[in-house]
């Protein structure tokens, strides 16, 4: 049956990709990649040899219809992008919506995500957890972010970049506190992997103190807020701080 393949490749280190990811990637027409320079490198080393194209954030939408028509017609697609799992703050998203809509089959293989295998190291509660992708930008919107978070219970994921992690963290202490455990997690699976814990002011002293330590690819893990059971309510707070200003 003509298929779309959802192929995870490797977060690091080349050797991270199952043997059923390469026959999937030796058995079908076409490779759908979001940059094929970058495909390229991975199949050259595994010896495939497959036609490829590009499908990224700017050209899927368009191009979807195009490639439901090629599987309709008995070609299997493989979707990659350029590391880990396809969809997961990569590509693929509306190529895959459209497919479900269009009724044609979906077979996704399991594989790398940085941030799965940050969090299955982090030392972080992982019964349960929020992945958030990256952080916004801009700072005002990403302050906003994190305090609609501040009483997130669950271990909370985000990819982050290299040239933003110490602001974020100045934030993070400002919003969470201090304490607030976090954990980053740095170059998975590559020579200079690094998975260092800490509270939230130690570890944006940490980071700033050699910038090594803030290189690379990073995911950031914090630890899901804990409620204090002696703490009074957030609306009993509100309604004592409203009556002490009328207080004479
Ligand atoms: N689809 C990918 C996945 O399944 O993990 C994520 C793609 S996203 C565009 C790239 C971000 O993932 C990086 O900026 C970094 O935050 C995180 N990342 C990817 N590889 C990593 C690695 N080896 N170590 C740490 N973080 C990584």
């Amino acid at each position: 049956l003509a298929s779309l393949f959802i192929v995870p490749t490797p977060i690091g280190n080349i050797q991270d990709i199952s043997a059923r990811a390469l026959a999937v990637l030796q058995q079908v027409d076409l490779i759908a990649a979001e940059d094929t320079r970058h495909t390229a490198k991975l199949l050259n080393h595994y010896q495939i040899s497959k036609p490829c194209f590009a499908l990224h954030d700017h050209n899927e939408q368009q191009k979807s219809a195009g490639l439901i028509a090629k599987i309709q017609a008995g070609q299997s697609i493989a979707l990659v992008s350029d590391a880990g799992t396809p969809l997961i703050s990569d590509p693929g998203y509306h190529l895959v919506n459209d497919c479900r809509a269009a009724g044609v089959n979906i077979v996704p293989l399991p594989g790398p995500c940085a941030a799965i295998t940050a969090l299955s190291a982090a030392g972080l509660p992982s019964d349960r957890f929020s992945f958030e992708g990256f952080l916004p930008a801009k700072e005002k919107a990403k302050v906003d972010t994190l305090t609609a978070l501040l009483e997130e219970p669950r271990t909370m994921i985000f990819y982050e970049s290299p040239r933003r992690v110490l602001d974020t963290l100045e934030q993070i202490v400002k919003v969470m506190g201090p304490d607030r455990r976090v954990v980053v997690a740095r170059e998975i699976t590559k020579t200079f992997e690094t998975i260092h814990g800490a509270g939230a002011a130690e570890m944006w002293q940490w980071l700033g103190e050699d910038e090594n330590r803030r290189k690379g690819e990073i995911v950031l893990l914090i630890a899901g807020h804990k409620p204090d059971p002696h703490a009074l309510p957030q609306a009993a707070l509100q309604t004592l701080t409203l009556l002490v200003k009328e207080l004479p």
